[in-house]
């Protein structure tokens, strides 16, 4: 693969960057929608991953199991249900750098983060707060809000809120050691985000856990946008927990099953939590003796017995990233999107600003982006785009946010994206 320094704007270096493409052989594996007899350039693996072509036949699988074996596919299925949960634990845990039992894949995210609110913020009159950034993605601030009210705790005083201090609004590790040293002995709970929705800010998981806990706060990640996209090395990252989702980078659907971290150093935790049979010692499970007894691990917050259909398409997803590699991705997706980026400030600065770090190991895969010019300009590019088969998405008030991803996108994707935009604005003038 050329390094940067040879970048050229032409097609042809896009495309010769895509044959020397070690990963790009992965895109096939993907049902890429058709944008009239061509393909869609489609950047909004962010929002909505793409659909591998075996996952069709996997949940046809399950389908036919029941239809041949009804409820002795527990046992007899080819995939068993009974410990289907377990056939993503291996991949699943290499994907988020965490040991297998530090690992389950249950309910949704939202879900997730109250399960681990409900063991981890354990407010006390003294240490009550929850630290969050100012612009979280709206269903994480609804389940901390109502969180700090289930403890009979006001929200406008206990939510901490950690504004951007940086251009566009991205915030420095300065900015969160400065919080956590005013404000570190009232704050119980810490939730950040482990790739920024917004502006496609990656955090630094570590160095902001080491700066909560000597503070003696809990720290919590939502990697909704991490997962699949960047490498986030949970266990070494010493977070207490962590939830993401999976259909977004992970490509497993719409409302796929969620993920869930619980560091190994919380195993045998004794917190409360809200628990459910599936959460059960699994050598006792059966016995549906009254009294719970959690298993060992992220398997212990489990409540219900998993939803089948719903775990297959993660199933195949995760083979895929296993094969794929995330250190191999990440590599490409440092390639590809800093092509994206130098593409844009070489043939459209007049037209777009990249509100994303500039920093490659501050971002993922997702730029950014606002148009310059009248207010309603952005929205007009926007739906130019999505016109020619170019699909990005638009975050109000005023973001157009791409994400290239390293499993199915190609550096041509880059560039018939800046192409697109370049034919747009030359319309305009
Ligand atoms: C996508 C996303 C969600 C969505 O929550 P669901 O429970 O999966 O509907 C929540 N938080 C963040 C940060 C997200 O990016």
């Amino acid at each position: 693969m050329s390094s940067m320094q040879e970048f050229q704007p032409g097609l042809e270096w896009a495309r010769a960057q895509d044959a020397a493409d070690e990963l790009a052989g992965f895109r096939s594996e993907f049902c890429i929608p058709p944008h009239g007899t061509d393909e869609q350039v489609y950047l909004c693996g962010n929002s909505l991953g793409l659909l591998p072509r075996a996952t069709r036949q996997a949940v046809l699988d399950e389908l036919d199991d029941w239809s041949t074996h009804a409820v002795e596919a527990h046992f007899r299925g080819r995939h068993p249900w009974m410990p289907y949960h377990s056939f993503v634990r291996e991949h699943l845990a290499a994907l988020v750098g965490a040991e297998p039992a530090e690992v389950v894949a249950m309910n949704s995210l939202t879900a997730n983060l109250h399960l681990m609110l409900v063991s981890f913020y354990r407010p006390t009159p003294e240490r009550h707060a929850i630290l969050l950034e100012k612009r979280a993605f709206p269903s994480d601030q609804y389940a901390l809000q109502s969180q700090v009210r289930l403890h009979g705790y006001d929200p406008a005083t206990a939510l901490i809120e950690l504004e951007g201090d940086e251009a566009e609004g991205t915030i420095s590790l300065d900015a969160v050691a400065r919080v956590l040293e005013q404000h570190g002995e009232r704050i119980a709970v810490v939730v950040l985000p482990g790739v920024q929705y917004l502006t496609g800010q990656v955090f630094d998981l570590k160095t902001i856990t080491a700066l909560a806990h000597a503070k003696g706060c809990i720290v919590g990640f939502d990697l909704a946008h991490a997962v699949g996209n960047v490498p986030v090395n949970l266990h070494d990252s010493g977070c207490d927990f962590a939830v993401w989702c999976h259909y977004k980078y992970c490509n497993s659907g719409p409302g796929a099953v969620a993920g869930c971290f619980v560091h190994a150093r919380h195993a045998h935790s004794e917190r409360p939590r809200l628990a459910g049979w599936w959460g059960h010692d699994q050598s006792t499970r059966f016995q549906m003796g009254p009294d719970f007894v959690p298993t060992p691990g992220a398997d212990g917050w489990q409540l219900s017995n998993p939803p089948i259909l719903a775990l297959a398409p993660l199933r195949v997803s995760l083979q895929i990233f296993a094969r794929a590699g995330i250190d191999r991705l990440r590599a490409k997706s440092l390639r590809l999107t800093g092509y994206l980026a130098q593409l844009i400030a070489h043939e459209v600065p007049q037209v777009l600003d990249v509100l994303t770090p500039t920093e490659p190991q501050r971002r993922g895969c997702q730029l950014s982006l606002r148009v310059k010019g009248p207010r309603d300009s952005g929205r007009a590019l926007y739906e130019y785009l999505g016109s020619r088969g170019v699909v990005g998405d638009w975050r109000e008030p005023d973001v157009i946010r791409v994400a290239p991803t390293a499993l199915y996108n190609r550096f041509e994707d880059a560039w018939r994206f800046v192409d697109t935009v370049k034919h747009w604005h030359a319309g305009r003038n």
